[in-house]
């Protein structure tokens, strides 16, 4: 039952915007996830006891039954998006000036080393997200929308603090771990922190953030923490304690 949602953790996708369908998530995903059968979310559902508290986590790796909240979670004052801890419907606060004042600062010093950065999407509102999940689920099933579309509520990039970002020349690139190959992908994933972003779900962290690595999401924390989670090798989810 781990074994299988291990799986499932390892292939979702936090940007949801679609791009990565075409990516080594598809090509990692098993033989368990053919299972079409009635049966099939039934036997891959498996049960985690997080503080005590028991909760069953979908093939998606969503906690069975969740309502999204009345209000968005704050920890030590950071807002947290993720399966555990979706937005409501009506979070609505729009891009976040600071982080775009903070990924101008960034642009700024990458050019500097020859580098034009993009930040090609930011914020994304509920209602967006509602109609992309649903043209992806109408178009290849829930099961497979689930792997490449956060589904609504649940996408950091309706916090307005997530910056989806490439190089421009490097389109083809764009929310593609072909990225972290880059000379440009390589340098923002070393001094990013530095303008206060941290990249969200790093490679071998898949089952600490719920979420398959994406060299291309950031998410704004504001420097200081954004370095304490770089030095240590961490994610958001081990800085602040919490559960994915
Ligand atoms: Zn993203």
């Amino acid at each position: 039952m781990m074994a299988s949602f291990a799986v499932f953790a390892l292939i979702m996708s936090g940007c949801g915007n679609g791009d990565t369908k075409k990516t080594e998530d598809q090509s990692s995903k098993t033989a368990e996830t053919s299972q079409n059968n009635a049966t099939a979310q039934e036997d891959l559902t498996t049960k985690n006891t997080e503080k005590n508290e028991e909760v069953t986590r979908d093939a998606g790796g969503y906690i069975v039954d969740q309502e999204l909240p009345k209000e968005a979670t704050y920890i030590n004052d950071l807002l947290i998006a993720s399966k555990k801890y979706p937005l409501p419907a009506d979070f609505a606060p729009g891009e976040s000036d600071e982080a775009r004042a903070a990924f101008e600062e960034l642009k700024a010093a990458a050019l500097l080393d020859g580098f034009t950065l993009s930040a090609f999407s930011t914020y994304r509102s509920y209602d967006r997200q509602v109609e992309l999940y649903a043209n992806y689920v109408n178009r290849d099933g829930r099961e497979a929308a689930d792997t490449y579309s956060a589904r609504p509520g649940y996408s950091e990039h309706q916090t307005g603090l997530a910056f989806d970002i490439g190089e421009v020349g490097n389109e083809q690139y764009f929310a593609d771990n072909g990225f972290a190959t880059t000379a440009a992908g390589k340098w923002l994933a070393k001094n990013a922190h530095t303008y206060g972003f941290v990249m969200r779900y790093p490679k071998g962290k898949e089952d600490i953030t719920g979420y398959m690595h994406e060299s291309w999401h950031f998410r704004y924390v504001g420097k200081d923490i954004a370095t304490d989670i770089y030095k240590n090798n961490s994610t958001l989810e081990e800085y602040l304690e919490i559960g994915k």
